[in-house]
């Protein structure tokens, strides 16, 4: 542990998100009885929300209040998630990654956007593994033009609705022909997701695959 960490736990101790153990936000214990249930379908996540209650904890934790921790372990389990999913779908071989973005305002907000950091560590994780025939690239190509409220209380339809024109593209974003992995935190409605990939698609890229930490 290194000074500054040293200090910062003096000053505001970690208890584990699980069983509320001093010194680590999610213990040894809590972390091995973490079972990942591949959705490896239409949608690609690594844990449900309905079977690991913990998960939506860590999530929250992450979404809220940024911590390194959390994103190291989360970005692991997209990580394995990815090399499993590589074994049936080749395409992927030739992915770029792209994460669902946030609005300026958000951003400012939060500090940070959570799918960024998320598409970031699967992207350092998969590279790192080496895999041969690799082609991979990374491309923050997405922006959110519109803020949209809180939408965590609107039905799907009206999800729909308040995100009709709400993604848009970066400037010179070459999209032509790649096969992108779109990366979120949590799935739900698909709303969110489902505009980004028709602006994708309407872009011309060939496919899109969405991969998030859990899905509803
Ligand atoms: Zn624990």
């Amino acid at each position: 542990m290194n000074i500054k960490n040293y200090i910062l736990e003096l000053l505001f101790p970690t208890y584990c998100i699980g069983c509320g153990k001093a010194k680590f936000l999610i213990c040894a214990d809590c972390l091995a009885g973490l079972k990942m249930s591949a959705g490896l379908g239409k949608i690609f996540y690594c844990f449900s929300y309905k079977n690991t209650p913990l998960v939506r904890k860590i999530i929250k934790q992450f979404k809220y209040k940024f911590n390194v921790d959390i994103a190291l372990v989360l970005g692991v389990a997209l990580k394995d998630l990815f090399l499993e999913a590589l074994k049936k779908n080749p395409e992927l071989y030739n992915a770029t990654i792209v994460p669902v973005p946030i609005h300026k305002k958000r951003l400012k907000y939060r500090g940070f956007n959570q799918a960024g950091i998320l598409a970031l560590s699967l992207y350092d994780g998969v590279k790192s593994e080496g895999r041969n025939g690799l082609n991979f690239a990374y491309m923050d190509c997405l922006i959110r033009q519109k803020f949209e409220e809180v939408q965590a209380n609107l039905g799907r339809d009206e999800r729909i609705k308040n995100l009709r024109g709400a993604i848009g593209l970066k400037k010179g974003a070459n999209i032509c022909g790649r096969v992108f992995v779109l990366v979120d935190d949590v799935y739900t409605t698909g709303a969110t997701t489902g505009e980004c990939k028709k602006v994708l698609v309407g872009a011309g890229a060939k496919k899109v695959f969405v991969f998030c930490v859990a899905k509803s």
